[in-house]
């Protein structure tokens, strides 16, 4: 087999497989997608995205522990998807397109050219290949909390227009109960892909190959070396993108001596910067009997400043359901009930700043992922939730819920002060399953940027990034989409740059 390509891009998730499609597309030479997992678009827990759950248990993810912190929970596990589509494979397909000035906040950070303006084309052309579908589950407990967002003061908003407060149904990426994965949409099916496209399932790649002046050449993996006769692109997602880069010499040189990499290239900020929206939840009982919606039971997504009103954009998102979310909070010793709604919040912008660090040289090894929640130093990530909650319990009291609600299961009626309501919100804390930032976008010169605009790794030739980790700032809501932009966006300055 021929193993010599024009580009290799490596990791078939959010951005990698549009970023292959779109590079087979636009260009006339051989592209190879290297992804570690197997095409699972066929499996009908991974077609259907209602069985999401059992996705994470089912061998089609690396369930991956997060480091003990001081203070706090260090249970949850990170679900870091092994298969063609990568997360969207195992998401909850909810789309949102970021609001404009998380892009100006970007080009503010130094990614010049990555404005709403620039990227808008890229959202518009996706959202013309993957279906968007609005979901309005139906039922007396839905409507009673749709309703209560509105006492509250919250008018319904359509999420498929520039937005900003206000309570919305969910959009998704799917065609009735079928997900529109990246695997789906842009992969499948093989028939239809252009024929300089080739898939190669089941090929971890370890590491990077390397010629002369830190050029990289090529990849290596168990099936042997691939090579890249232009540029390999690494989409391998915010935690396994820094990953590669350390085990092949390319991050913090002290770091990798000392676990006997040679270093290659010196960039410290690689695996530094990891920034997530971390999530708690207020749970309550219900006192009725609640039917769950066959499709979807999360009633709408709400989208409130309570930390701060003049803030430049809302900053905290709130899931409404009449299910609880009890993932965090049974282990934690919090009462549970029979029926009862969760109020999911999760803090848009948050600031606090983890980290993936190499356990060893072993590729095989989990990374070491200090999720670092709530520790900026100016207590703001701490400070949104806190109002977050007490946000929801007001929401709770609305009179459209009344008849509703029994007692508040967690974080309990009986918790009020800050200090009470910071120390339950440690304790349950989980991450909202946005890891990014890990080598963040920004200018050539800045040291704190690994890729520079184009997405080119500082100080390398023929090696980009495409995917979580480039995002300079967190984006405001759920990230599959910006993930997908980037992708797609990748594709057309490789190509552009070949012309
Ligand atoms: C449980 C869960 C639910 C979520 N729900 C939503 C949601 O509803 N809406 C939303 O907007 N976002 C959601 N997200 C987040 C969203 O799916 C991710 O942010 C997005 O998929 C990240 O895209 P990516 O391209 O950076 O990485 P990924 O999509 O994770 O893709 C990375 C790919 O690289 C491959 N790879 C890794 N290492 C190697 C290697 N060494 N060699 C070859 N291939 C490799 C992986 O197998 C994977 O296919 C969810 C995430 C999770 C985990």
């Amino acid at each position: 087999m021929n193993m010599e390509f024009d580009h290799i891009v490596v990791g078939g998730g959010a951005a990698g497989a549009i970023a292959a499609r779109r590079l087979a597309e636009l260009t006339s030479g051989w592209v190879a997608l290297l992804e570690a997992g197997p095409d699972a678009v066929a499996r009908e827990e991974v077609r259907d995205f209602r069985r999401f759950k059992e996705v994470k248990e089912s061998g089609l993810a690396r369930l991956l522990p997060i480091l003990q912190p001081p203070v706090g929970n260090g249970r949850f596990l990170y679900p870091v998807a092994r298969m063609l589509g990568g997360s969207t494979s195992q998401n909850t397909c909810i789309w949102f397109r970021p609001p404009a000035s998380d892009y100006q906040d970007w080009v503010d950070a130094g990614a010049a050219g990555w404005g709403v303006d620039a990227v808008r084309p890229h959202f518009e052309a996706l959202e013309q290949r993957i279906n968007i579908e609005t979901v309005q589950p139906e039922g007396p407990a839905h409507h009673a909390l749709a309703t209560a967002a509105q006492e509250m003061g919250f008018p319904p908003i359509d999420f498929a227009t520039g937005f900003d407060a206000g309570w919305g149904s969910y959009r998704m990426s799917k065609r009735g109960v079928a997900r529109e994965s990246t695997a789906q949409v842009f992969l499948s099916p093989r028939s239809a892909l252009p024929d300089n496209l080739a898939i190669f399932t089941d090929t971890p790649v370890s590491s990077l190959i390397f010629g002369a002046d830190r050029h990289v050449t090529g990849v290596m993996t168990p099936r042997g070396a691939f090579v890249a006769r232009r540029e390999v692109v690494l989409s391998c997602g915010a935690l396994d993108t820094p990953r590669i880069l350390m085990l092949s010499g390319i991050g913090p040189a002290d770091e990798l001596a000392r676990l006997g990499i040679q270093p290659r290239h010196a960039l410290a900020q690689v695996g530094a910067h990891l920034l997530d929206h971390p999530a708690a939840c207020v749970n309550v009982a219900s006192r009725r009997a609640v039917t769950p919606d066959e499709l979807w039971n999360y009633s709408g997504v709400l989208f409130a400043r309570v930390e701060n009103e003049s803030a430049a954009w809302p900053d905290i998102e709130i899931q409404l359901g009449p299910e609880l979310f009890e993932q965090q909070t049974a282990p934690a010793g919090f009462p549970s009930a029979p029926d009862g709604f969760t109020a999911y919040m999760t803090v848009n912008r948050a600031r606090s700043e983890g980290s993936v660090r190499l356990r060893s040289a072993d590729p095989d090894e989990a990374p070491l992922i200090d999720a670092a929640y709530f520790t900026d130093p100016d207590g703001y990530d701490m400070r949104v939730m806190m109002e977050g909650i007490r946000f929801a319990r007001r929401l709770f009291g609305m009179p459209a819920l009344n008849g509703w609600l029994g007692d508040e299961l967690a974080p309990g009626s009986r918790l009020a002060s800050d200090d009470e309501l910071a120390s339950y919100i440690r304790e349950t804390a989980t991450t909202g399953y946005h890891p990014g930032g890990t080598c963040r976008m920004g200018a050539a010169d800045d040291p704190l940027s690994v890729v520079d605009p184009q997405l080119r790794v500082v100080g390398m030739g023929g090696l980009r990034l495409a995917d979580a980790s480039i995002m300079p700032t967190m984006v405001s809501v759920n990230m599959a989409a910006a993930c997908m932009m980037i992708g797609h966006r990748a594709a057309e300055l490789i190509a552009r740059e070949k012309s």
